[in-house]
C-alpha cells in the first residue's frame, strides 16, 4: 500500500509551549515522516509560568549565560515561549500552516475538561470526525501533573468514549514514566501501550526542537524559557527521546446521542459572616486543585451583608478579580436546595460538587471525583451528580477520608430527599439502583467509611 492511501490527519493537543517536544515530540516525528497531515494545536498562552519571577530575580543560573534582570510582562513571556514553540514545531518537520496557536487561548491553570472539550470538538468539526486526536495521558495517580494535562486528557478521553473520535493517542510525560503502566480504566475498550524511541535521524530532529527551548538571545526576545522552566526533561529527552503512548482505537465514528453536550465542573459552597474566614480558605484550596473546576460559586444571604458587595472582605473582592469567583445572593426563607435548584437550572448537565464552606479541600478531591465519574458513567448514563461533604469536618486537618456524601439527582428533581419521599416505586427502585452504584463509587475513591445515610 502507498504512503498516501493510508494518509491520515493527525492532531497534536498541546497544553503548553514545549509539551509537543517533550512528550509527543518523536511521535510527531514518525507522523511526519509517514506523509501523514500532522497539525499541532497549542491550547494555553504559558502566561503564568514561574520562570517570568525567575528572570526578574538579579540572580545568575547555569541555564543560561544572563543575570536575570529581565522584567516581563505576560505578554513579553507568552511572546518568547510561542517563538520557542513555533520554532520546535518547525525543527520536528511541521509545516508553518500546520501550527496552530488558539485565539483567545486560556492562560496556563485554567484549560478545564469542558474547554479542552470545545476546542477538541471544534478542531474535529472543521478537519473531519477521523482524525487522529494526540495529547497527555491524564493520570489519576500522579499527583505532580500538571492540572492543564489532566485537563485535555481527560476531555480526549470523554470525547473517544462517547463517540466522536475513532483513535486517541494519549502521551505519558517522559519524565514521569514510572506511571506509564497505570490502568486506564475510565477509556471504554482496549488501549494499546507503545514506547517508541528516536532513531538516529528522529533524535537530530528532536535536538534541533530543544535547542528552541534554550535559546538565550534577550535582545531578540527570547529568554530559553522552556529550560529555565524544565531543564532535566530537556536534559533527559537529548540523552534519548522516547514517547510513551496509549492508543485507543475505535471501528466506527459513532457519537453517543445525548452525550455530546460538554460538561461543566461547578464547584458551589454556602457560607455566612462569622465563617467567611474558613470560607475563604476553603476557597483557596478549590483554587490550588488539580483538576480545574470552569466556576465556582458561593452563596451569600443578603440579609446578612446590607450594603451588599461593600460588607465583603477584601480578601473575598480579591477572589472574584482575580480567581472568577462568583457571589450569588439568596433571600429570605431559601433553603440549600433552593440554590441547587437555581444552579441546575443555570448550568444544564453540569457537575456540580458541594464542599464545605469550614473545611479545606484535598488537591485532588476534583480529580478524584471526576475520575470515578467517568468510570461510572456507562452505567449510570443519565446521571445527574452532586457530591456534597458528609458533615463540616470538625477541624482543619484536612484528610481525604469520610468527608463526602455523594446524592444522585434524578431528572430535574433536586432533592433527593424528596424522590425518596415518592410513592412512585419504580423511581424508589431506580434510585436504589443508583443509589448503590454510588455508594461503590464512594467507597472506591476511598472517600468513604461509612454507608451513607440519605
Ligand atoms: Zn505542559
Ligand atoms: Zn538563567
Amino acid at each position: 500500500m502507498s504512503v498516501c492511501s493510508q494518509k491520515k490527519t493527525i492532531l497534536y493537543f498541546s497544553p503548553h509551549q514545549d509539551d509537543e517536544l517533550l512528550s509527543m515530540g518523536v511521535d510527531i516525528c514518525n507522523s511526519v515522516s509517514g506523509g501523514h497531515d500532522v497539525h499541532v494545536i497549542l491550547c494555553t498562552d504559558g502566561s503564568k509560568c514561574t520562570v517570568r519571577d525567575e528572570l526578574a530575580n538579579g540572580k545568575k543560573c547555569d541555564k543560561c549565560p544572563g543575570i536575570h534582570t529581565y522584567q516581563l510582562t505576560e505578554e513579553e513571556l507568552t511572546a518568547a515561549r510561542d517563538e520557542e514553540f513555533r520554532e520546535s514545531c518547525r525543527a520536528l518537520g511541521i509545516e508553518d500552516g500546520n501550527v496552530h496557536i488558539l485565539k483567545n487561548r486560556f492562560s496556563d491553570r485554567k484549560l478545564t475538561v469542558y474547554e479542552s472539550k470545545k476546542t477538541i470538538l471544534q478542531y474535529l468539526n472543521v478537519m473531519g470526525p477521523d482524525c487522529v486526536v494526540c495529547t497527555l495521558d491524564p493520570n489519576p495517580e500522579n499527583h505532580r501533573q500538571h492540572c492543564d494535562h489532566k485537563g485535555l486528557g481527560y476531555a480526549a478521553a470523554e470525547l473517544f468514549n462517547e463517540g466522536f473520535i475513532r483513535e486517541l493517542r494519549i502521551f505519558t510525560e517522559p519524565y514521569f514514566s514510572e506511571f506509564f503502566q497505570h490502568k486506564t480504566d475510565f477509556i471504554r475498550g482496549e488501549t494499546r501501550k507503545v514506547i517508541d524511541t528516536a532513531t538516529a535521524l528522529v533524535q537530530a530532529k528532536i535536538q534541533k526542537a530543544a535547542e528552541a527551548y534554550s535559546h538565550w538571545e534577550p535582545g531578540a526576545g527570547r529568554y530559553a524559557v522552556g529550560y529555565h522552566d524544565i531543564s532535566e526533561a530537556f536534559d533527559a529527552l537529548l540523552k534519548k527521546g522516547s514517547s510513551y503512548c496509549h492508543i485507543c482505537k475505535r471501528e466506527t465514528v459513532v457519537p453517543v446521542p445525548g452525550v455530546s453536550q460538554c460538561r461543566k465542573l461547578v464547584v458551589s459552597l454556602v457560607s455566612y459572616p462569622a465563617r467567611l474566614n474558613s470560607a475563604m480558605n476553603a476557597l483557596a484550596t478549590v483554587y490550588e486543585q488539580k483538576l480545574t473546576p470552569d466556576a465556582v460559586i458561593l452563596w451569600l444571604a443578603s440579609a446578612d451583608f446590607p450594603n451588599g458587595e461593600k460588607d465583603l472582605p477584601d480578601g473575598l473582592v480579591k477572589m472574584t478579580e482575580e480567581n472568577g469567583l462568583s457571589i450569588r445572593w439568596f433571600g429570605d426563607g431559601m433553603r440549600l436546595h433552593d440554590n441547587y435548584s437555581r444552579l441546575f437550572n443555570e448550568y444544564t448537565d453540569a457537575l456540580v460538587i458541594a464542599v464545605a464552606d469550614a473545611m479545606l479541600c484535598h488537591e485532588r478531591f476534583t480529580e478524584n471525583l471526576y475520575h470515578s465519574y467517568l468510570f461510572y458513567l456507562e452505567k449510570v448514563p443519565d446521571i445527574r451528580i452532586c457530591f456534597v461533604p458528609i458533615s463540616i469536618a470538625r477541624d482543619f486537618a484536612l484528610c481525604e477520608e469520610d468527608l463526602y456524601k455523594i446524592i444522585t439527582y434524578c431528572n430535574d428533581e433536586v432533592s433527593s430527599l424528596k424522590v425518596l419521599q415518592d410513592e412512585n416505586r419504580k423511581l424508589q427502585d431506580d434510585l436504589k439502583m443508583k443509589h448503590s452504584i454510588i455508594v461503590r463509587l464512594a467507597k472506591e475513591i476511598g472517600k468513604l467509611k461509612r454507608e451513607p445515610k440519605i
